[in-house]
């Protein structure tokens, strides 16, 4: 077989690091040499794939067209939860497996990066709403009861309207008449694939951004790896598998269509839309979910703000950036203001994101009823397909996928232990939160600010500590988004494989939607911080702060769009930072492509 596996070293002082020149020395060992799996996808789906097939002792490839997480996965609604609304449509299974996962995420695989929050579902109806959700909540927590792990979350209860309003004064007195409170768990969605991925490489994964699969290398039928280019440079590799994973969330059908459309899988493209507002504009101590026509709208709490979403409609354009228009802004607005005392307006509004779910498409049923549950699919020898699934069920996808790739290979592999395995950050740090005191004093950083660190890189802290003990300076919170200390955009470059400013700003940040003017401010900072590592020199960093300027606008622009093709025409006026190639060197729709048409989706309903 011959592929060159890297030396695990997970656990080890500087495991999991992906610094700038991991990336050629894994494109060199992606080309150099035939991978038990190639992954093709870095969501989460595609990372946890890695991961998987990594920790059962498979020589593994990963390549991503953008950058980890720069799909659907860094644009959800953030929760790790089982969904209350599947019971509705009596899908315990679904929601006992994602229970499950949940209490797997929070207690062992990475406690650092999920964790508890409230939730008040507001009663709007006397007597049968309060027996009727309560007995879906209590269904809720009986199912998270269910498996060997404990919970570690407390148990719901019910609300009289008085207490409530002392939790959530910011509900309007004539919209409830009580509540239930219960509780679920939220992550940062781009940090956790990014996290995977380190994990993954330090178990010997070769992963690499910004690299397009353009076609697939066959023998006969069967798929013997993938035809790439490296969207940085151009250049072209091939990379040989025994197995090709696909892991394109919403782009399996451009896969699909190289092997002439063949796969099982029919996906449909549904987009969400959150708004984020700063969270002295709602005062409630909970997050809130409500019942909307169709579905329900989440208001989450979210550090120093709330993420309010979502809406669920027909998506046809561009795929990579998929765009807001002002109708799905005032959607959500409406949709909050229904309950809220004091209502929101457009200016309270910081950010939006928009993201495209890949469903799993049934005969003409509306997207909000579509399944969540995923599908793996063979079409053809050596190419696995694993589609649909939500966030939480991640790592059940993946072990599925792997498990799709073991039999194929009829190679003796043990069964998926990623239940047990620890992402990079977690192993550790309960140990080093209880310390953080002793941090604070021994770093001359304030309480807080350790907190904060502990709960983005877990027991990776003290490498970000060692960059502000080298440079006092990187101790300073960045001008403009003071949220981020300036150590962790160093970081960002020199440890986590951002690549562009976009990467920084949107996935290993957020300040791209937690500041009003999208990071402009902060934004010359940032990139003379990343230059070093990135090895910019003057006029690419002029040139990089350029196209992320003219992004923003874009997207700023598309968002006083009335319609979804008005908007998506504006946001794809500009391109992306790497030039991205469809086949045969045209633009196409791939990863990073142009989208096609658009047509406006039925508003309402939400994920
Ligand atoms: C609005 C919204 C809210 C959601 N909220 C939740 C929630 O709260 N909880 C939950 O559990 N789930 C939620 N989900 C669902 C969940 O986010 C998705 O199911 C999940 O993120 C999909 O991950 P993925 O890895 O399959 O796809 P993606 O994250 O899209 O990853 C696919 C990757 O493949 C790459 N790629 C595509 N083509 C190529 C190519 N040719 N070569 C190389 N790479 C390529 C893309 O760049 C992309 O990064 C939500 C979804 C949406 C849209």
């Amino acid at each position: 077989m011959g592929a060159s596996v890297r030396p695990v070293r997970a656990g080890g002082a500087d495991a999991a690091r992906l610094d700038p020149g991991s990336r050629p020395a894994a494109l060199a060992a992606l080309a150099g040499a035939e991978f038990q799996v190639l992954v093709v996808g870095g969501g989460v789906v595609g990372a946890g794939v890695a991961l998987d097939a990594a920790t059962r002792g498979l020589t593994v490839g990963l390549v991503e067209a953008r950058d980890f997480g720069a799909g659907t996965s860094s644009r959800s609604s953030k929760l790790i939860h089982g969904g209350l609304r599947y019971l509705e449509q009596f899908n315990f299974g679904l929601v006992r497996e994602a229970l499950s996962e949940r209490s797997l995420l929070l207690g062992v695989i990475a406690p650092h990066l999920v964790r508890p929050v409230p939730f008040l579902f507001p009663l709007t109806h006397h007597v049968w709403e309060r027996a009727y959700v309560g007995t879906g909540v209590s269904v809720y927590d009986a199912l998270s009861l269910s498996f060997g792990h404990t919970r570690g979350l407390p148990s719901h209860h019910q609300l009289s309207r008085r207490a409530a309003l002392k939790v959530a004064p910011a509900l309007k007195r004539s919209a409830i008449t009580g509540a239930v409170a219960y509780w679920d768990a939220q992550v940062d969605d781009a940090r956790y694939v990014l996290t995977l991925a380190r994990t993954a490489a330090s178990y010997g994964a070769q992963v690499a951004t910004r690299v397009q699969v353009q076609g697939l290398l066959r023998e006969g039928e069967r798929v013997t790896g993938v035809r790439a280019v490296d969207l940085e440079t151009g250049a072209e590799i091939s990379i040989r598998a025994q197995q090709v994973v696909n892991a394109t969330g919403v782009w399996t059908d451009e896969i699909k269509a190289m092997v002439g459309g063949r796969g099982m899988i029919n996906l449909r493209v549904s987009k969400g839309v959150h708004l984020v507002v700063p969270k002295d504009r709602i005062h409630s101590s909970t997050g809130i979910i409500t019942r909307t026509a169709e579905s329900v709208l989440f208001i989450i709490p979210w550090g120093r703000y709330w993420i309010i979403g979502t809406t669920d409609t027909d998506w046809t354009g561009s795929k990579t950036e998929p765009a807001a228009s002002r109708a799905d802004i005032d959607y959500l607005l409406d949709q909050a203001n229904r309950v809220l005392k004091t209502p929101l307006a457009r200016d309270d509004v910081l950010g939006v994101y928009a993201g495209l779910r890949p469903l799993l498409a049934g005969e003409s049923e509306s997207t909000s009823r579509l399944s969540r549950e995923h599908v793996v699919a063979q079409p053809v020898p050596g190419l696995v397909l694993v589609a649909g699934g939500k966030y939480t069920t991640y790592r059940l996808m993946a072990r599925d996928a792997v498990d799709a790739v073991v039999h194929a290979l009829d190679w003796r592999a043990p069964p998926s232990c990623t239940d047990r395995v620890p992402l990079a950050g977690a192993d550790g740090y309960l140990a080093l939160w209880n310390a953080r005191h002793r941090l604070a004093l021994s770093s001359g950083l304030h309480v807080a600010r350790i907190e904060h660190l502990l709960r983005r890189y877990g027991s990776l802290t003290p490498e970000l500590l060692d960059l502000v003990e080298a440079e006092p300076g990187l101790g300073q919170p960045v001008t403009g988004a003071d949220d981020y200390l300036r150590a962790e955009i160093v970081y960002a470059a020199s440890h986590e494989g951002a690549r562009h400013l976009d990467d920084v700003l949107g996935r290993r940040t957020h300040i791209a939607i937690e500041t009003p003017d999208r990071g402009m401010a902060a934004l010359d900072e940032i990139a003379g911080l990343v230059a070093g590592p990135l090895g910019w020199d003057a006029r690419q960093a002029a040139r990089e702060a350029a196209h992320y300027r003219a992004g923003a606008a874009a997207e700023q622009a598309s968002q006083e769009a009335g319609t979804d093709a008005d908007a998506n025409a504006i946001r794809e006026s500009v391109p992306d930072i790497v030039p991205a190639l469809g086949p045969g060197g045209a633009s196409g729709n791939g990863a990073g492509g142009r989208g096609g048409g658009v047509a406006d989706g039925v508003r309402g309903r939400s994920h």
